[in-house]
């Protein structure tokens, strides 16, 4: 499957923004104000973004649930589903445009749209071409106990476990290490 940029960019930022949700009551949310959210549009470059309000805020934060469930579904026909309701609410318009020195793409979102639409719009659509694509397994979530964060498996062998190799992922090959040393020695 052909992962162009803007599907990529796309990706990246539902990612992120799976991963700002708080894990329970007692840890902050990533998406704490519209400044933070202000921050997040210019981290992930997303054009044509207006003035933010705390309307915006509280929107984002409720698509922010919809995709950790696209993440979380048990099977593809689940996830379509929710892919479905998620871009047909958003409303689309999908128009080709070369913005930035980028090639040739298609944008889905309505002109002048608000965040969370546009955000629902074009990523729902990223996440609708990868069950076309038959790559709805990349969408993960880390496997290392305490971390469960959301990431896309990119690898040519879909062969990823964990969010982040230098963190997750050694830490858990340490533990294994040491577990298999303890077991050798004593
Ligand atoms: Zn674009
Ligand atoms: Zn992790």
């Amino acid at each position: 499957m052909l992962i162009t940029h803007d599907t990529r960019c796309a990706l990246e930022a539902v990612v992120d923004l799976v991963n700002t949700a708080p894990e329970d009551e007692t840890t902050p949310d990533g998406l704490p104000d519209v400044a933070a959210l202000a921050d997040f549009v210019r981290r992930h470059e997303i054009s044509d973004v207006g003035v933010l309000s705390e309307f915006d805020l509280s929107a984002v934060r409720k698509i922010r649930g919809r995709f950790a469930g696209i993440f979380a579904a048990p099977d593809v026909r689940t996830a379509a589903g929710m892919i479905n309701e998620l871009v047909a609410a958003a409303g689309t318009t999908p128009r080709l445009t070369d913005h930035d020195g980028y090639d040739w793409h298609v944008h889905y979102f309505a002109p002048g749209a608000s965040i969370a639409d546009h955000l629902a719009a074009d990523c729902g659509m990223a996440l609708a071409f990868f069950v076309v694509g038959g790559e709805r397994e990349r969408l993960r979530r880390c496997e290392a106990p305490d971390c469960r964060r959301a990431f896309v498996d990119l690898s040519r062998n879909r062969s990823r476990r964990y969010c982040d190799s230098r963190t997750c992922g050694n830490r858990l090959h340490v533990a294994a290490y040491r577990a298999r040393r303890k077991e050798a020695t004593g």
